[in-house]
């Protein structure tokens, strides 16, 4: 059973020195106005890390006064685009170079497994990075064919002021792939991390300076949601919000954006995504892409079963009647497998959950489960240690209109359903307000084709899950939200088109 214990010793990790805890504003590392701190909590113990200065509306005033006068006067804006991206590749450089403390951070931080990070969030962290500096001197518009005598093309110029607020289970990949294309499109910015993590974030900060990102262009202001969050999304002088985080948070996002400035605002919300299997699928394989489907995020590769604190979590299993008993078998053969333990220890299968809020969420979903009448197939348990530990769950005898079927948990809770055929697979699967991601196990190309232009979600895999790429975009449907991060799609986000038309002969414009 799942205890973590290992061959492990602590000290083989080099612990990090925690260097940075102030907020990074105009290019200093600097108190709050208020002069408050908030501590950071090890998951892993439920003990303080650090304590961070705390922002809140009046150093979000600050922030954003300097960004203001870095994108009005400065610099970073007006500059060639191979300068940005010259500076940007040095940015990359460093944050590679530190690649291992940044990971040891977030895993303390976040409780994320230290060899997912190394070889996942980081790689992928300084690939956005220098993909976004690849195309800072490739912005460009159109040449316009007009209808009458005139002439006219399109300029691509920087939206402004950006405000990012992200979450906490991504923290260094998601500062990477907001901060990336904004940097490269020429705007200047606040970020706010998530007040559970912002530990790699004020680290970053450091780098950004290192690598000769001119002061006022990149501020972090660490704080909570209702005080630093609000006051970004409802700042009058910050020109577009590109948020990440659960549904009910987007929407009041939306809501200050919509009663202060108007700002455009880019989405990334909450999922409750479903996998897919077929009868032809290779059900061992299946039982280990719906490890890695619902459990991705800190949970060992090999295993990736169903650890989900992860948006697009592939936590609603469907698998087809005729494999339906086998895949179950697989599933508690590979959990009774599973290790739970400190995400600084390589044998640990699956960290614990951020922190004490989300631990205790989690739990109650699992008691509302058992409530509801759905059976508990396997865990189900908190883990007796210290720290934020729960066992890998899986539900079955699920109903669709359960709450553990309908809401995000976001935690190590998987529900597997049976169905019949292709119609009814797509029909249950599109029955949720969410729309982030699915994934598809067959052979059949023709029901593989069928389903992934039936399904309403932002990514579909097919025989494959979680796979990210610098150049793939990511965002949702419906109440996933709008708006994509990655890719070239997400540089567009951080750009307006201005049309500029003058008369090509002496006409009488
Ligand atoms: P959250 O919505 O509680 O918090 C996200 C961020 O918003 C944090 O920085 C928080 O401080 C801030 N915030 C909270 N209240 C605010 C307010 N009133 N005004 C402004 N900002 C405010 O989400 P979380 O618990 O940190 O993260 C988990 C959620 O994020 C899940 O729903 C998950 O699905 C979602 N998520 C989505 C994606 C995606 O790409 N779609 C990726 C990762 C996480």
């Amino acid at each position: 059973q799942s205890t973590g214990n290992g061959s492990y010793e602590p000290s083989q990790v080099k612990f990090p020195e925690i260097k940075f805890t102030k907020l990074f504003i105009n290019g200093e590392f600097v108190d709050s106005l208020s002069g408050r701190t908030f501590e950071t909590i090890d998951p892993r113990t439920g003990e303080a890390i650090a304590k961070i200065a705390e922002g809140d509306k009046e150093d979000v005033d600050l922030a954003v006064k300097a960004a203001r006068k870095a994108f009005d006067h400065g610099p970073w804006p007006r500059f060639p685009g191979s300068e940005r991206r010259r500076i940007l590749l040095k940015f990359a450089d460093l944050v590679n170079e530190n690649a291992e403390e940044l990971a040891t951070l977030d895993a303390i931080d976040a409780g994320k497994l230290l060899h997912l990070m190394r070889i996942i969030d980081l790689p992928l962290a300084v690939d956005t990075i220098r993909y976004y500096a690849g195309a800072a001197d490739k912005i460009h518009g159109e040449t316009l064919k007009m209808s009458r005598e005139l002439q006219s093309y399109t300029l691509h110029e920087p939206i402004g002021v950006v405000g990012h607020i992200i979450p906490w289970n991504f923290p260094s990949l998601m500062f990477a792939i907001k901060v990336g294309p904004a940097l490269a499109a020429g705007c200047t910015m606040i970020v706010k991390p998530a007040e559970q993590t912002p530990l790699s974030a004020l680290y970053y900060a450091h780098l950004a300076k290192l690598a000769g990102i001119p002061d006022g262009v990149l501020n972090v202001v660490p704080g909570f949601g209702p005080t630093a969050g609000a006051a970004i999304s409802s700042h009058m002088d910050i020109n577009m919000i590109s948020f990440t985080g659960s549904t009910e948070i987007g929407r009041r996002i939306m809501q200050a954006a919509a009663t202060s400035n108007l700002k455009p605002v880019c989405l990334e919300l909450g999922g409750k995504s479903p996998l897919i299997i077929f009868n032809d699928a290779d059900v061992d394989k299946a039982a280990e892409q719906a490890l890695q489907g619902s459990f991705f995020n800190k949970a060992l590769l090999k295993f990736f079963f169903f650890f989900g604190e992860i948006c697009v979590a592939g936590c609603r299993v469907f698998a087809q009647d005729g494999i339906y008993d086998q895949f179950l078998l697989k599933l508690k053969e590979k959990a009774q497998n599973w290790v739970v333990g400190d995400p600084l220890d390589p044998n640990s299968h699956h960290g614990p959950q951020v922190d004490k809020r989300q631990y205790e969420k989690v739990l109650s979903h699992i008691e509302q489960g058992k409530k509801e009448g759905a059976t508990l197939f396997y865990g189900g348990k908190p883990l007796d240690r210290k720290g934020y530990y729960i066992e890998p769950t899986i539900f079955i005898d699920v109903k669709d209109d359960m709450t553990i079927a309908q809401n995000e948990i976001f935690g190590p809770v998987m529900t597997v359903f049976k169905f019949k055929n292709v119609e009814e697979a797509i029909k249950r699967a599109n029955e949720t307000k969410y729309g982030l991601a699915a994934g598809i196990m067959t052979n059949d190309l023709n029901i593989a084709n069928t389903v992934s232009r039936s399904i309403r979600a932002g990514a579909i895999w097919i025989n494959c899950y979680f796979a990210f790429d610098a150049d793939c975009p990511h965002g949702g449907y419906k109440m996933s939200g709008f708006g994509r991060d990655l890719g070239m799609d997400a540089l567009k986000k951080y750009l307006q088109v201005k049309s500029v038309t003058t008369p090509i002969y002496n006409s009488p414009w």
